[in-house]
């Protein structure tokens, strides 16, 4: 190596050091645009042996060490938080039910339908960054709606995951409970019909809307931001879409195809 290269490298790393700092000075709004968050949309379940809400679902997103797992839960009648997406399977009412009746459903992988301490087990044992985020489904009543928020937080809390879950719901009920429960929950609302300001100033962490709310409010994504608020859209599958929201400079993507997503995020 001759001198004048080894005088060449010393200025690049010199240059490199200095670089450092500033980009760790970035603001929240600028680094947002270096990365976007995939989520896998009832977990990773397009893929061999995996069906959505389940087991293997959430170990899949894990494994793609995504940014988060969504999933959807009920409360049965006996206080148990089951993991499903409708309110109903094979006939069976899940919050009209009782917990035994539920565990006995087949899912279409041949799991038996997971509780969701069955997959907080897995978010502590299994060595993964990837986050659970957790949907409060819309109950019969927002007394129900609350009740379900506060059995699935108080499951989080006994297993000590505050960090690595998050908290979805279209019911305000339960949105706003969890973040009277925990105001450092990330909380955020999915039903896309009011502005950032009006949810920063119930407590919400985020807001996570349609990718078609953004469309008729772009504005919504650039005003969340300047309240400090995260922006997540759900649930974008094309590639046409994907970029549309890249582009709009959401934080997060829901999606079924998060393998899609990731090269696109890449290029
Ligand atoms: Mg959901």
């Amino acid at each position: 190596m001759n001198s004048t290269i080894v005088r060449k490298s010393w200025t690049a790393a010199f240059l490199l050091l200095l670089a450092i700092p500033s980009f760790s000075k970035l603001s929240a709004q600028e680094r947002r645009t270096h990365e976007v968050g995939i989520i896998a949309h009832r977990g990773y379940w397009r893929t061999a042996g995996s069906s959505q809400n389940s087991r293997v679902s959430l170990q899949k997103a894990q494994d793609l060490d995504l940014f988060g797992s969504e999933i959807d839960v009920w409360l049965t009648t006996d206080g148990v938080v089951m993991v499903n997406h409708d309110n109903k399977y094979d006939g069976v009412v899940l919050e009209k039910s009782t917990s035994d009746v539920c565990r006995q459903l087949v899912l279409s992988n041949g799991e038996f339908m997971p509780t969701l301490p069955e997959l907080l087990e897995l978010i502590a044992t299994r060595p993964s960054g990837t986050k659970l985020i957790i949907e409060v489904k819309p109950h019969s009543t927002p007394e129900r709606d609350r009740a379900a928020a506060d059995s699935a937080m108080a499951l989080v809390r006994r297993y000590g995951l505050e960090r690595e879950v998050e908290y979805i719901s279209f019911s305000l009920h339960a949105c706003n409970r969890l973040v009277q429960n925990d105001a450092k929950a990330k909380v955020a609302y999915l039903n896309g019909d009011k502005a950032p300001a009006e949810l920063h100033a119930l407590g919400h962490a985020g807001i996570d809307y349609h990718v078609n709310a953004f469309r008729k409010h772009p504005e919504w994504v650039a005003e969340a931001h300047a309240l400090g608020m995260y922006v997540n859209v759900w649930t974008v599958d094309d590639e046409a879409s994907i970029q549309e929201m890249i582009r709009l400079g959401v934080d997060y993507i829901t999606t079924n195809e998060p393998v899609r997503t990731r090269r696109l995020i890449a290029r």
